[in-house]
């Protein structure tokens, strides 16, 4: 029989419900089960893809191109669910898929309802998910907070699946807030009200997992337990932790919650190897160096925009048992200063983002001019790989009018544009680049010393392409193009010459890093950036 866990969330929201359902993932399969992981956003959206960053964090692209919420990259890095379109519901899809079938006939002229039309797609979506990848287990985190408008099917639909199912085959997992007021007081109100709430829509949950400043002592456990209905031994302690996020799976699991999901569920919990985990903890807590990134970009004030990046920067500290500090440089107040080494000296690396739009690359490319001539190590990333490539042509090529399309369309020299713009290759078309596709590196590039292997694949999200009539004249002017398409069409990789460790790369490689399997480019760069410090 399939399992399910279900992942609600109440009092406000923010709570990091999404590493919750990640943590959860990650003990599970500490005790050998396959998982599934799957997210549901109650908006409205068929997708992340058109959202802003601003609004949203980061959009995460999935192997078959989807534009996902992050929480999917938080599956990726915890656990190996399988990441996808089919893990990620939106409401936009559910009414999308209904109202089609309605169209089609498909419903026999009956009247289409929330109750049972859309509660049953919702349904569908999940138990295929789980099927499709063979899961023991499929975790399905629902977005929002209980007693939202928009959440009201979805939490009728998963109390209708415990139902169907059997309760033996499901567990409640509730995630609540215990904030602290004036005195040092912890408060169980907001607790106790949302749990009531679930259970008014019929939900009696099986766990909660309580965020607080500091970790919940017994009494606490007990009054919460006394008026929820949950028992003591389920009312988890996910306190704040200083550490890394990695360490939560091992916070809830010390607290014995995997044991109590594992039981709820009539499985197995006697085999458990964590040692994968400790190890991350391990060399986070106890580095042997510390290493300062610098992230030249826009949105750096919001930390999320480039949550991906973030953790595969720790990763690539973590394969080299080191502490990566990330130092966020906004390009366009680096461009108003005299002397941007003045900001960028203290660095051991550099990192360029992706990103889109005009806004602050001017500052971009002031900062990768000056670590081209300086000797820092420099990873660009698909937006990145450009402003690199734009630098080069500039101030190395020659081609001072250099540009991309993208933000000055009548450029002179449109080293970045469209392929349509570009006319030797016609058919691509100008949608974006989405989605895992192959790429081949030149024996003897930095990037084919990284990946140890002449063929990769990776994700991309991109419009915009290194021109292919200007690539001879930048070749000639010394850049190093290390990585191409297949046949040698498009430039999927650039490298400065004569510099200790740069690389451009047009996809992205930070969605497929994890904690415990550190992405090579990302391993290699720390690796470059720690050479560099010493
Ligand atoms: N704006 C650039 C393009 O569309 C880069 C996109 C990105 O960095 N993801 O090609």
């Amino acid at each position: 029989m399939k399992k399910y866990v279900f992942v609600t969330g109440g009092v406000c929201s923010s709570l990091g419900k999404g590493l919750a359902a990640a943590s959860i993932g990650t003990l599970l399969e500490c005790h050998g089960l396959r998982v599934c992981m799957v997210k549901i956003d109650p908006y409205l959206n068929v997708d992340a893809g058109t959202m802003s960053p601003f609004q949203h964090g980061e959009v995460y692209v999935t192997d078959d191109g989807a534009e996902t919420d992050l929480d999917l990259g938080n599956y990726y890095r915890f656990t190996s669910s399988p990441v996808s379109q089919k893990q990620s519901i939106t409401t936009g899809q559910i009414y999308q898929e209904v109202i089609r079938k309605e169209r089609e006939g498909q419903y026999l002229g009956r009247t289409v309802q929330v109750i049972p039309h859309i509660t049953d797609e919702i349904k569908r979506r999940i138990v295929t998910a789980g099927n499709d990848n063979d899961a023991e287990v499929t975790i399905v985190e629902i977005g929002g907070t209980v007693g939202d408008i928009e959440s009201v099917p979805y939490l009728e639909a998963v109390r209708q699946f415990g139902h169907d199912v059997g309760r033996e085959n499901v567990v409640y997992v509730h995630l609540t807030l215990v904030p602290m007021v004036a005195g040092e007081e912890f408060k169980t109100k907001p607790t106790q009200h949302s749990a009531k709430e679930l259970r008014e829509i019929g939900i009696q949950p099986d766990v909660l997992l309580c965020r607080s400043s500091k970790p919940l002592n017994e009494e606490m456990k007990r009054k919460i337990s006394l008026f929820t209905n949950v028992r003591k031994e389920s009312v988890i302690s996910a306190y704040d932790i200083d550490g890394t996020i990695y360490e939560i799976p091992l916070v809830y699991g010390s607290q014995g919650f995997d044991e109590i999901v594992l039981k709820k569920l009539e499985l197995d919990y006697s085999e458990v190897d964590k040692s994968k985990w400790e190890n991350v903890v391990e060399i986070y807590k106890n580095p042997k160096d510390t290493i300062k990134i610098g992230m030249v970009g826009k949105y750096i004030d919001l930390n999320d925009s480039y949550k991906s990046i973030n953790e595969a920067l720790q990763h690539g500290g973590i394969a080299n048992n080191v502490r990566v500090k990330i130092i966020r440089i906004d390009s366009e107040e680096l461009n108003k200063l005299d002397d941007p080494g003045k900001v960028l000296e203290e660095l051991d690396g550099m990192l360029i983002p992706g990103g889109f739009g005009k806004r602050g690359i001017e500052g971009m490319i002031t900062a990768a001019a000056w670590a081209r001539k300086n000797n820092l190590p420099t990873l660009g990333i698909c937006l990145g790989m450009q402003i690199m490539t734009i630098e080069y042509a500039r101030n190395a090529a020659g081609l001072k009018e250099a540009n991309s399309t993208e933000f000055y369309p009548e450029c002179e020299a449109p080293v970045i544009s469209l392929l349509e713009e570009q006319q030797e290759i016609k058919d691509y078309g100008g949608t974006m680049r989405l989605g895992l596709s192959e790429s081949h590196l030149k024996e003897g590039s930095l990037i084919r010393e990284c990946y140890g292997t002449p063929l990769i694949h990776e994700r991309h999200r991109h419009r915009y392409e290194v021109s292919v009539k200007y690539r001879e004249i930048l070749e000639e002017a010394g850049l190093i193009v290390g990585a191409t398409t297949p046949g040698n069409q498009l430039v999927e990789s650039v490298q400065w010459p004569d510099h200790p460790w740069s690389t451009g790369v047009q996809f992205h490689p930070e969605f497929t890093s994890k904690p415990t399997a550190p992405h090579p480019l990302f391993a290699g760069f720390i690796k470059g950036a720690l050479e560099n410090k010493n």
